[in-house]
């Protein structure tokens, strides 16, 4: 490029700065004078911005300026940082997530059942049809399994995500699953229902960020370690990218209790809902690890206010090729439901 256009637009450049600093002046002067100005819900700034934004800049660039005007505030004086987009701050009504139909977090608690892995088609059609002959909406399987062991049975992939499409569609059940990489989000958005992403998953943020640009519903879990607080910003990562149908579940922290496989951290189930406006689960089979611990554990989650309730269930558990001690047997599945119906806590629903 010749000297003297560089030299001419490096002016247009210095010029575009120095209007940016007089209208970043003028912003704080008008917030200074009208203190009532701030408290704007940043959803509906956010999206009034990016309607207007015909540039350049991206959505996430456009919150991050946002993000960064509202830290301006008055000389030495840091402003607050806006509410995250999932915070119940932020948007005061309860977020429901309507899934086939089938309503989460609209105040009936749904149960979510289902081997922990899809083995076969016909283990997938068995389960199935135990999860529809006791109502419940909602059929789990995992097709790729975060295992501890390379050498343990890794899911059947994308054919696991088939057959038990196949199983769902055949006894009229939304299916779940987890998938662990961002590249296969596109191609199981065409078998799920729900998009499960599982603990080791929480903080893989490309995974998040891809998430977020799916229009499906999400199932976040707690990481094995995760805060609260760390738990919440997964979510919003989600969301900032474009997705607000996410449900949360917590499914037990790593502490040094042994005598269950992890810790279930019940008072989460308060807390998120008190913190976010999303819909709250309860995974009590990977929380306890232990099948005599699963109806009272799954009592204590609605108790507290979760929104569903989360276990795994096998045609033939011993047999199963992951997680064969958790998962029940159809007569324990039955048992289990019934306990809860039995407590009032949980009804079979239409909605
Ligand atoms: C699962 O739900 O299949 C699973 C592996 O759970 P988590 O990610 O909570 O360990
Ligand atoms: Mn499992």
């Amino acid at each position: 490029m010749r000297q003297n256009t560089l030299d001419e637009l490096r002016d247009q450049l210095d010029d575009l700065d120095l209007q940016l600093i007089d209208l970043v002046n003028q912003r704080e002067i008008l917030l200074q004078k009208n203190k009532d100005l701030r408290p704007e819900r940043a959803d509906k700034v956010l999206e009034r911005m990016n309607l207007h934004s015909k540039g350049a800049l991206s959505k996430e660039t456009l919150i991050g300026l946002f993000k960064l005007l509202d830290q301006i505030g008055p000389a030495g004086k840091p402003a607050k940082l806006p509410e995250l987009l999932v915070s119940r701050k932020n948007k005061p009504e309860n977020t429901v997530v309507t899934v086939a139909g089938k309503e989460i977090g609209g105040g009936q608690p749904q149960l979510v059942a289902g081997p922990c892995a899809v083995e076969s088609a016909e283990q997938v059609d068995a389960a199935a049809g135990a999860v529809k002959a006791r109502g419940l909406h909602f059929l789990r399987g995992g097709a790729f399994k975060p295992r501890t062991s390379p050498y343990d049975f890794q899911g059947l992939g994308e054919e696991g995500l088939r057959l038990l499409k196949q199983a769902g569609n055949r006894h009229g059940l939304a299916v779940i699953s987890e998938i662990v990489d961002p590249r296969d989000l596109e191609m199981a958005a065409g078998y799920l229902d729900v998009i499960q992403i599982g603990a080791r998953n929480m903080q893989n943020f490309e995974l998040l960020k891809e998430a977020g640009r799916t229009k499906k519903p999400i199932l976040l879990k707690r990481g094995l370690a995760a805060t609260i607080d760390e738990f919440i910003h997964a979510a919003e990562y989600i969301m900032v990218h474009g997705n607000d149908q996410i449900i949360l579940c917590e499914r037990g922290i790593r502490t040094y209790e042994k005598a269950t496989r992890n810790t279930l951290d019940i008072t989460a189930v308060p807390l998120l809902k008190q913190e976010t406006h999303l819909p709250v689960m309860v995974d009590v089979t990977h929380s306890t690890g232990r099948k005599d611990l699963l109806v009272p554990a799954a009592k204590a989650a609605l108790a507290i206010g979760a929104d569903g309730v989360m276990a795994e269930v096998h045609p033939n558990p011993k047999q199963a090729l992951s997680d064969a001690s958790q998962q029940m047997n159809f007569t324990e599945f039955e048992h289990f439901v019934n306990e809860l119906e039995k407590s009032g806590l949980y009804k079979h629903n239409k909605v």
